[in-house]
């Protein structure tokens, strides 16, 4: 169960888009963030013009890449999709911006991974809708300026620390989405389940929802292992019991920690007696990057209540010894 889904195969990646709500109204929770957008984008529309560059930040499986469409959509353009990590060349991200459409979407995932010169190429872009591009080469080597058709940037960021500040100031809009609550998940669950056709019970789909890291990512991927479940070794429809077969068999503990998350509390527990531990000696300890500690699984933990950061370290709390049966105190040979 990846939030980032990037270890998802094609088929995954197929049923995430199919299962990808595409207008305000079946976009779930993050209401103040919703609000606000859809004020902003009848406003755009009212006026003709390009809605304001827009940054959208937090944990993977929250729902960036799918706001960025529905934005889009409800301004009625077209969207076109780069990544920081694959936008290196100035050439390349040249060819982007000059054949978007006036009013078009330019959706950035990863923006704070963006080399330098890209970034510095795109203020321009983003300022004044202009860029600087260099024709010819040699001693006839020289740039010529070329007007963009007004665009909106939507940047997705899991890191918005990331951003240079130039970068970030460019931002009219700026969006933090929060974690699902086990209601919110149980209705996009539910909405997903009728998507997919499968039957759904409604203390099955809270059942899962209560074990999906607050994601809707992991709350579909969910649903399809279970629906597998359904179909093998039950009637092929969802009740709790075969849902709650299902997540023991694929070993989802009850409050949704996966098992990197609980590597990481039992590493702080048996190995650095609770905390507090630095963040570079946890991951050495864990075999995993620091960043993606740090940008997947400690805001989870820490929201949950399983962690505490003190300018020491990280520290588990009470309720990470509660919740995996330790005591505290107590070190137990890792
Ligand atoms: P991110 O870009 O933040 O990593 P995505 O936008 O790719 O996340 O969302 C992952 C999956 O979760 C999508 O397939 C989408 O169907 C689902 N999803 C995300 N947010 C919502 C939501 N608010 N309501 C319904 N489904 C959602």
């Amino acid at each position: 169960l990846d939030p980032t889904g990037s270890n998802f195969t094609p088929e995954e990646l197929d049923v995430e888009k199919k299962l990808r709500p595409l207008t305000f109204d079946d976009f779930a929770g993050q209401e103040q963030v919703l609000d606000n957008l859809q004020i902003f984008v009848k406003a755009a529309n009212l006026r003709g013009e390009a809605l304001d560059h827009t940054l959208l930040h937090g944990p993977p499986g929250l729902g960036k890449t799918t706001l960025a469409h529905i934005l889009a959509n409800e301004l009625n353009v077209g969207i076109k999709i780069t990544s920081g990590p694959v936008l290196d060349k100035p050439g390349d991200l040249a060819g982007l911006l000059t054949n978007l459409d006036e009013r078009d979407v330019l959706f950035i995932d990863e923006i704070h991974r963006l080399s330098p010169v890209i970034e510095e190429y795109l203020y321009s872009a983003m300022e004044d809708y202009k860029i600087d591009i260099m024709i010819e080469s040699g001693p006839n080597a020289r740039t010529v300026q070329i007007n963009l058709n007004p665009f909106t940037l939507i940047g997705a960021t899991t890191r918005s620390g990331l951003l240079t500040s130039p970068m970030r100031a460019r931002f009219g809009i700026s969006s933090r989405l929060q974690y699902y609550n086990t209601e919110l998940l149980s209705d996009i669950i539910q909405r997903s389940a009728s998507i997919l056709n499968v039957p759904i019970a409604v203390e099955a789909a809270i059942e899962i929802a209560g074990r999906s890291r607050g994601t809707p990512r992991i709350a579909n991927a969910l649903l399809r292992r279970v629906r597998d479940f359904a179909q093998i070794k039950g009637t092929g429809q969802i009740d709790i019991k075969i849902a709650q077969y299902a997540l023991k068999a694929l070993n989802v503990d009850t409050f949704g920690l996966d098992d990197m998350d609980n590597k990481i509390l039992t590493t702080i527990i048996d190995k650095f007696k609770g905390g507090p531990v630095g963040l570079t000696t946890l991951a050495t300890a864990v075999s995993e990057n620091a960043e993606t500690i740090e940008e997947v699984y400690e805001p989870f933990l820490i929201q949950q209540g399983f962690i505490m950061r003190t300018p020491r370290g990280r520290e588990v709390t009470e309720l990470a010894y509660k919740h995996l049966g330790k005591i505290k105190g107590n070190i137990q040979g890792g």
